[in-house]
């Protein structure tokens, strides 16, 4: 076999995976805020509805949902596009991770999809309910030194691994031990610094500016992209929750907009505002926090050669 060969052989096999994991997602995504089920009670996939056990056939990651139109074959149920969305996402981000690692680094390659699936379960279901499985954010924080250990490639861009390995060079792989320095050091700048901007946000606005399972969840990131990383990350989910709160805020104001001027109120306009400023501003930020860490973690090596500091 060829090296291209196996790159694309591996990549059709993470695609196929990256489908089937998917749609495993999706029950995690759907039972993990509920109370009296758990990811693998009841065994079966049913359907949230009605509750009918579902046939294989019915079970198939993408294809089903287009084949039954979106909707339950028991009761006509309409199947929330998140779950096609959620097994494509998968794969794609798979397959992404396959041909940025290749086959010669499979160990990091499946670090990174173990991490890759755990955002895609913390942001859908953030979008949800507005919270963040303890099962990804605390799970990741206990996996992230043990990964970082077996795994030291993982950290092979970070100054604060490189410093820890001994006669480091240029180009050098770091050690284990630099590894996980860099893995605990990730996981205390990215707890530390959501713990210190929701202090500070709490003192100038009297209010829970940060959400806790937020800071669980970029110190578990830190711990898979270091320090450097988790800084990085913060700031591309910072940047991306703004731009969708300013959409999000905008499409408030059109609707409520429309809605007073039907019901010939132009003193509503003010009102209107006032509501687009509220209702806009409720978007989760871990689905932001998790593309961020996503980054962090795909790019941070290539990222990390253009910096103006030596690294
Ligand atoms: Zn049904």
């Amino acid at each position: 076999m060829t090296p291209e060969t196996a790159a694309l052989f591996m990549a059709v096999v993470a695609g196929l995976f990256g489908l089937l994991i998917g749609s495993f997602l999706n029950v995690a995504i759907h039972r993990l805020p509920l109370e009296d089920e758990s990811v693998g009670r009841p065994r079966r996939s049913r359907c949230p509805s009605c509750k009918k056990t579902l046939a294989w056939f019915e079970n198939v990651p993408l294809v089903s949902w287009v084949l039954q139109l979106g909707r339950c074959r028991g009761c006509g149920w309409r199947i929330p596009v998140r779950y096609p969305v959620v097994e494509a996402s998968t794969a794609g981000l798979w397959v992404l991770a396959a041909g940025l690692t290749g086959p010669e680094d499979l160990g990091l390659f499946l670090v990174w999809i173990l991490v890759l699936s755990g955002l895609v379960v913390a942001t859908f279901v953030d979008f949800d309910c507005f919270e963040i499985p303890d099962e990804v954010s605390i799970g990741g924080m206990v996996l992230a030194p043990i990964a970082s250990l077996l795994v030291p490639a993982l950290h092979d861009a970070s100054p604060v691994a490189q410093w820890m390995s001994d006669g480091w060079q240029a180009g050098l792989p770091v050690t284990r031990a630099g590894a996980l320095l860099a893995s605990l050091a990730g996981m205390v700048a990215g707890g530390g610094v959501l713990l210190v901007i929701g202090w500070v946000g709490k003192r100038v606005y009297g209010q829970d500016a940060m959400g806790f399972g937020d800071v669980k969840l970029l110190a578990a990131g830190g711990g898979f992209v270091g320090p450097g990383g988790a800084l990085v990350a913060l700031m591309l989910g910072a940047v991306l929750a703004s731009v969708v709160g300013v959409l999000n805020m905008t499409r408030f104001f059109w609707v409520s907009r429309t809605r007073s001027r039907r019901r010939r109120n132009p003193r509503a306009l003010l009102r209107t505002l006032q509501v687009a400023r509220v209702a806009g501003r409720y978007i989760p930020f871990g689905p932001y926090l998790g593309m961020g860490i996503g980054i962090a973690l795909l790019a941070w090596n290539h990222v990390v050669q253009f910096l103006p500091w030596p690294a």
